[in-house]
């Protein structure tokens, strides 16, 4: 694996390959994690790495925020700092044979532009992209931080060697976190790798709580055969931020959906049979990375505080059916809006699948699709 070979080459000489002067000034200082053996970064003393790590921000606002104006933040914060500022892509992929959907802001810019042979708009770029997933399906509406669609936050460059500024592009993303409220000490950087759509690089992930908020990949590989090649005459910066997970964290709701969906669940919520107490449930999403760890954690939250099993599987899918229905008619607009139909093939067959949950879940709670897709309008950029 490509991204394992760059791993294993940045563990070694971390100060060839990650910008650590930008972490050594504000008094970062590298770890190896006790429990997993990755290296990472921190201020304070830590033994183990974020991965580990409850999301305890869950109930403690930074500063909290509205969706839509994370945005406006971000566009003015990185305007200053000379990156200039573009509107979202389709989320339809009409450029790329490999994709039917964008899945991540670089996707805006491959091939040609990362290759080099197509000059960029700026060289320095900032973009809210709308990316729709499927990978994750069965994950929404329980973790609290799977989406079918979410907006990636994109700080990228594209420039010639000698005009490729990592100490900067870090830098700059440390000055947002802070700039937004998020402090040094409350953030740990863990060095990894990245690898898709033909390029790889050495990447350093952006923690706050256990809480991934961003990955800053430094691209400078194209992946051929599963061989890395160095870049010629380009190097490329694509970090990628979560918008709702940076909201989510600004105001330590209980899970990303109810910061990112407001207006529509304020409308879904007379539909569904919430309770309360299972509300506490999202506060072990961070154990949630498969289909499996769903009923695990469900155990674990019965056994803890006494339910019966059965009781908290049942009200955990009243919180998530409403979820789902929010976020899965939000990818199903986008899609539509962007020319992608439901359809039995490709990409069409995701939105089918995606309307046919939706239409279950309508069928036994009755609010209406309209009303919904209405609402949804309104909470969009
Ligand atoms: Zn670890």
């Amino acid at each position: 694996m490509v991204k394992e070979q760059i791993i294993n080459i940045a563990s070694k000489n971390p100060e060839k390959v990650y910008p650590i002067a930008a972490l050594n000034e504000r008094g970062f200082k590298r770890k190896q994690c006790k429990i997993c053996k990755r290296y990472f970064w921190s201020i304070e003393n830590r033994e183990t790495c974020a991965d580990h790590e409850p999301y305890s921000f869950i109930g403690k606002p930074i500063k909290p925020i509205e969706y839509k104006k994370l945005w406006d933040l971000t566009k003015k914060f990185f305007s200053e700092r000379g990156y200039v500022p573009l509107n979202s892509y389709p989320v339809v992929a009409r450029w790329r044979d490999d994709l039917d959907f964008v899945i991540a802001s670089i996707v805006d810019f491959q091939p040609h532009i990362v290759n080099g042979e197509i000059e960029p708009i700026a060289n320095r770029i900032i973009i809210p992209q709308y990316c729709l997933r499927f990978d994750d399906l069965p994950l929404v509406g329980y973790s609290g931080r799977h989406f079918t669609s979410f907006i990636m936050i994109g700080q990228h460059a594209f420039e010639k060697p000698e005009n490729y500024n990592p100490y900067k592009y870090l830098r700059d993303l440390l000055d947002y976190f802070n700039y937004l409220g998020f402090k040094d000490n409350q953030l740990v950087i863990h060095e990894d790798a990245w690898a898709g759509g033909g390029n790889a690089g050495p990447s350093l992930e952006i923690f706050y709580t256990g809480l991934e908020l961003a990955n800053q990949v430094y691209m400078v590989y194209k992946v051929i055969d599963n061989k890395l090649i160095p870049m010629e005459n380009i190097r490329v910066l694509d970090m990628g931020a979560g918008h709702e997970r940076i909201v989510w964290a600004l105001n330590g709701s209980i899970n990303a959906y109810e910061v990112t969906f407001p207006n529509s669940l304020k409308y879904l919520r007379n539909y569904f049979d919430l309770d309360r107490e299972i509300k506490d449930i999202y506060y072990l999403g961070y154990k949630i990375e498969s289909k499996d760890d769903i009923i695990n954690v469900a155990k674990e939250y019965a056994e803890n505080f006494g339910f019966d099993l059965d009781y908290v599987l049942k009200a955990w899918e009243e919180y998530a059916k409403m979820y789902i229905v929010a976020d899965h008619l939000r990818s199903v607009y986008l899609a539509i809006k962007d020319g992608m139909l439901p359809s039995n093939t490709g990409g069409g067959y995701n939105i089918r699948i995606l309307l046919r949950r939706v239409f279950k879940i309508m069928e036994e709670k009755g609010f209406e699709i309209e009303k919904v897709i209405e609402l949804i309008q309104k909470d969009l950029l």
